[in-house]
């Protein structure tokens, strides 16, 4: 088997807490469950990134370091605020899979609509075969055929049979139906005389019913088969279609416009520039989008410039009922988004107790007529664009579709490697879950947990999670993991 690499330690050269106070990582490297004991105020000195409230104390002091940053659940829940259901749309059955019925589907009619036969074979009066059995067959004139979809040509009268086929409808006055198998009908065709086949001879006694299927056994007349707010699976699409239904009424799916910023960014396709990197993240996250069932609209690559960025916002302000960004959120001399959000909207919050993706963006920005959007901007780490994206668009998308908030689904497995927890945030370490040999389910890295690395995304399938408050955990120790790629609704919730 092939192991994945270690959690690789990666201690960065200067650690921040709060609004960009350096501390030396042997202050925020500390032991289980001790995480969040106060630091010593000697370890924090200021720098020229502090961008405090002023005006500002002449004295190195403590930083709300917990109030400051919102933990995932906190941030998910400010931000799920701001979303609500979609309106419904009427849509052809097959594009409607996954999205949630925005109305009841009760049945105008049986179904099946008549009595029908389960077995291809032959219709008949059970009490007309009493004594019948392998050794002393009852013989009984076959009075016609019915086939799938046609209707008997009369009733069944009593001393014959009727030669039916599956699904096709009951003659009146049969009350059972005896498979081809329990009958001479093999020696018949065998011997060459199936045409000139008059009558029948069965081996088998029978009860009223058996292989007849009533007329509304699966669904009857008049019954609430599917109420809105199912989420329509394949077997739903299924039970709509057998109630007639061409399209059906369904919470519309979000349009996300995806823009991504950044000057060394280029376009997938186009032939590779030095000191440029190809633009991932609007690939993965309107991926990531789709999967979560939204249309995505990749929109383009702005320039590290409020004025291109503002650009190209106007275009998808227009449309998008949510709009995601990625990168420009952090402390760089050239991330604007944030500066954009403050001047064309509202900032909601910024700054996630995660890793990866500390620095996230949340608010509205103004769109035409007044209507707030809401903007999700994700980190430009690709990692931390993906993790980002799967903690808070993808509720986003929920939501919006009439799913309400699904939780994650989760399994626990046994870690391979451990995990490492720098700074007190909840770690998400991409991992590859897997049965082994005895049953258990365990863990392994996918190798370097750098958020540049993509790679680690591409081979997960899973992100096991470390608490915030606990500094490592170890090989050997259970660990809860989100399944990346489980539909969330996978088991109900009672
Ligand atoms: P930033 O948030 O602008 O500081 O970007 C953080 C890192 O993510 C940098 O290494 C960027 O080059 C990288 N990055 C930003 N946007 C993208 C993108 N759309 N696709 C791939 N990498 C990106
Ligand atoms: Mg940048």
């Amino acid at each position: 088997m092939v192991r994945g690499k270690r959690f690789e330690k990666t201690v960065s050269p200067r650690l921040t807490v709060g609004n960009g106070w350096p501390v030396s990582p042997r202050h925020v490297i500390c032991s289980r469950r001790n995480m969040l004991a106060p630091r010593t105020l000697s370890a924090m000195t200021p720098d020229k990134q502090h961008e405090h409230s002023k005006p500002h104390h002449d004295r190195p002091h403590r930083h709300h370091y917990d109030a400051e940053m919102l933990s995932v659940e906190e941030a998910r829940e400010r931000i799920l605020s701001y979303f609500s259901r979609l309106d419904p749309v009427e849509v052809d059955l097959i594009d409607a899979l996954d999205m949630v019925l925005a109305e009841d589907l009760v049945a105008p009619f049986d179904v099946p609509p008549l009595p029908n036969s389960a077995m291809d074979g032959y219709a008949v009066l059970s009490s007309d075969l009493v004594g019948a059995s392998a050794s002393s067959a009852v013989e009984l004139p076959v009075a016609f055929t019915v086939a799938a979809g046609a209707l008997p040509e009369g009733p069944l009268v009593a001393g014959s049979v009727v030669r039916i086929m599956t699904g096709a409808p009951l003659p009146q006055g049969a009350d059972a139906v005896v498979p081809f198998e329990d009958t001479d009908e093999l020696e018949r065709r065998a011997k060459g005389d199936v045409d000139a086949q008059d009558s029948i001879g069965i081996k088998l006694t029978a009860k009223p019913g058996d292989n007849i299927r009533a007329a509304g056994e699966d669904i009857a007349k008049g019954e609430m088969v599917l109420k809105a707010g199912t989420r329509l699976r394949p077997g739903a699409i299924g039970v709509a279609a057998s109630l007639g239904r061409g399209t059906v009424r369904a919470y519309r799916r979000p349009v996300v416009a995806i823009i991504s910023t950044g000057d060394e960014l280029m376009t997938p396709g186009e032939p590779h520039q030095p000191g440029k990197i190809y633009n991932s993240n609007a690939y993965s996250i309107a991926a990531e989008v789709k999967r979560y069932g939204g249309i995505p609209k990749i929109s383009g690559i702005a320039k590290d410039t409020i004025e291109s960025l503002q650009e190209r916002l106007a275009g998808a302000l227009a449309t998008a009922d949510m709009i995601v960004t990625s990168a420009g959120v952090s402390k760089g001399d050239y991330d604007v988004v944030k500066d954009v959000l403050a001047k064309n909207g509202a900032i909601a919050l910024w700054s996630v107790r995660m890793r990866p993706a500390k620095p996230l963006a949340f608010g509205t920005l103004n769109g035409p007529g007044g209507r707030k959007v809401p903007h999700l901007g994700l980190p430009g780490n690709p990692v931390s664009a993906m993790v980002a994206f799967e903690q808070f668009g993808r509720a986003a998308i929920h939501v919006m579709m009439g799913r309400g908030e699904l939780p994650k689904p989760t399994v626990q497995a046994i870690l391979d490697d451990p995990v490492n927890n720098f700074d007190g945030r909840r770690v998400y370490a991409r991992v590859i879950v897997y049965q082994a040999p005895d049953g258990v389910l365990r863990a392994r890295s996918t190798g370097t947990q750098s958020s540049g690395a993509l790679t680690s995304m591409a081979f997960a399938n899973g992100l096991a999670i470390c608490p915030d408050d606990v500094s490592k955990m170890e090989a050997g120790e259970t660990v809860t993991v989100e399944m990346l790629d489980w539909p969330e609704d996978v088991f109900p919730h009672r």
